[in-house]
């Protein structure tokens, strides 16, 4: 396996990040290597190169996680003020700022997204989510409740609630957004008071490991975040499964979901699921054409069409259909692929050849079930992990390019004839996490953010995050929610608390 020759215009911070021989983990504020001495590699998707090897957590080490989160939380990270939260975390929003440039590079390089998304999109992000959440902790607060017991006429009670931490929050995330993910998670859990053991994907290790040594530059005591790389079936399960672990913040497939509900039982473990999705991105005639072709390609192709919430599912109204597709397919037949780093790059690669291997399987199921092949619909071939942008139309709602989730740059394009085909079509799915809308109707488009079932409803756009706006989805596309002041809910519990006054 050939190691990655690191481009010259690479950052110098990051290509001495890069030198290293092994990138040990992060546990209880020191790095260490496992405790089993294994390693894993991680790749370069762009020219399938090895970037680094890495050390893998096993059983022995999430132990280890556990003891130093429970040690912080109930030592140096429970003394410390909201307002020092509140400084820590915008401490850490800074140094993320200002080693913005690397990390994006880091970030393309390890998952192969283009440098354009990853500075314009998960940087500013991952910044906005700390910032956002560094407000929130000198803002958490219980309330007092008028209360009364029948049993004890005219008595009088102070009740109030206190919201506290969890306690031990365990974070298993993708590779699709390696450290906007990591930040979704940390930032609420700090600023909520929690301590964490952040596992990446075994895919995407490299910027949640690179984020850890800005947390400890930027002061976050030993042990409150713990990162822990490593594969899904022991650290991903030993975490879900630790009765010193008191919740999981979980993204990723629906049937991993599944395992983590079942895993998380022993304990009653708090769970938060955020799984997958066919979305359904729906457009009518009387729509801003212009936007919504480039919302149908952003919508489906955005991060390689690796996104939880790609609109899969384009519904295009008849009279407009052949027009659109058009476009949409001529787009996808031109987009330019290369490496993330080169800035002409329009799309990257997928991020392994395993995930590559699963989207051309779709591909063929599409093909085999008679879907007609607009554009794309095979494997660029020489080095690195491509597939070209597909467009499938003539679809049938069974097929399984048409129901199942294949988080790659796959389009099922189909017509539609009225609002309540579209609607029932729409929802026709086990998923339900995001849709997108288009359309000049007001009513119409209102109407349809009433009926649909998803998470989240974009009218006129599509693949809009802010850390203010609650993200989770319907159905089993999970449960709980990400972001905003419901994250806040999310990573504590209420306490109750009465006083006889009597
Ligand atoms: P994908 O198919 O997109 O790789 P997965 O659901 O397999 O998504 O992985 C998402 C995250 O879940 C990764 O960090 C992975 O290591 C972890 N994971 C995979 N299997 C398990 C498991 N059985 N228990 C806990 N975590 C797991």
């Amino acid at each position: 396996m050939p190691i990655a020759t690191i481009a010259p215009e690479v950052h110098p911070n990051l290509q001495k990040f890069l030198s290293k021989k092994i990138h040990p983990m992060l546990i209880g504020g020191r790095w260490v290597e496992s405790a089993s001495g294994k390693t894993f590699k991680t790749f370069n998707p762009a020219t399938g190169e090895v970037l680094g090897v890495i050390s893998e957590a096993g059983a022995q080490d999430v132990e280890l996680a556990v003891s130093a989160a429970q040690k912080a939380l109930n030592g140096s990270w429970s003394k410390i003020s909201p307002a020092e939260r509140e400084k820590i975390l915008n401490k850490i929003a800074d140094l993320v700022e200002s080693h913005s440039e690397e990390l994006a590079q880091l970030e393309t390089l390890n998952n192969g997204k283009t440098i354009r998304e990853s500075k314009n999109g998960d940087l500013p992000l991952a910044i906005g989510l700390l910032r956002y959440f560094a407000g929130w902790p000198t803002k958490i607060h219980g309330e007092t409740i008028p209360v009364s017991v029948p049993y004890y006429p005219g008595a009088k009670f102070l009740h109030y609630t206190v919201r506290e931490p969890i306690g031990v929050v365990a974070a298993i995330i993708p590779w699709n957004f390696p450290l906007l993910m990591a930040v979704e998670r940390l930032a609420p859990a700090l600023a909520c008071g929690n301590a964490v053991i952040l596992k990446p994907a075994e895919q995407t290790p490299l910027s949640a490991l690179r984020l850890g040594e800005l947390l400890l530059e930027a002061g976050l005591p030993e042990g409150v975040v713990n990162i822990i790389p490593g594969f899904g079936p022991s650290a991903g399960a030993a975490l879900a499964a630790h009765s010193g672990v008191d919740k999981v913040t979980f993204t990723g497939s629906t049937e991993v979901g599944r395992e983590v509900i079942k895993a998380s039982a022993g304990n009653l473990k708090r769970v938060t699921l955020e799984l997958g999705g066919k979305s359904p991105n729906i457009v009518f005639a009387d729509a801003d054409l212009e936007a919504a072709a480039k919302g149908m390609f952003m919508g489906v192709f955005y991060n390689q069409g690796q996104c939880c919430s790609a609109g899969s599912r384009i519904f295009v109204e008849r009279s407009k259909f052949d027009e659109l597709v058009g476009i949409l397919s001529e787009r996808a037949k031109t987009v330019r692929q290369g490496p993330g780093l080169d800035p002409k790059t329009q799309m990257g690669p997928l991020v392994s050849e395993e995930q590559r291997q699963r989207v051309l399987s779709y591909i063929d199921s599409g093909k085999k079930e008679g879907a007609k092949l607009l554009a794309g619909g095979e494997a660029v071939s020489g080095a690195g992990y491509f597939v070209r942008p597909t467009v499938f139309s003539e679809i049938k709602d069974t097929m399984k390019i048409a129901q199942e989730e294949i988080f790659g740059p796959v389009a099922a394009v189909m017509p539609f004839d009225s609002v309540e085909e579209v609607l029932s079509r729409a929802n026709d799915s086990a998923y339900g996490l995001v849709a997108g809308v288009w359309t000049k109707d007001v009513k119409k488009a209102h109407q349809m953010a009433q009926n649909i079932k998803a998470g989240t409803v974009w009218i006129n756009c599509y693949h809009f995050v802010d850390a203010a706006a609650p993200w989770g989805g319907f159905k089993q596309s999970g449960y709980g929610r990400e972001k905003s002041q419901y994250a806040i809910e999310s990573y504590t519990q209420l306490k109750s608390v009465w006083v006889d006054l009597n």
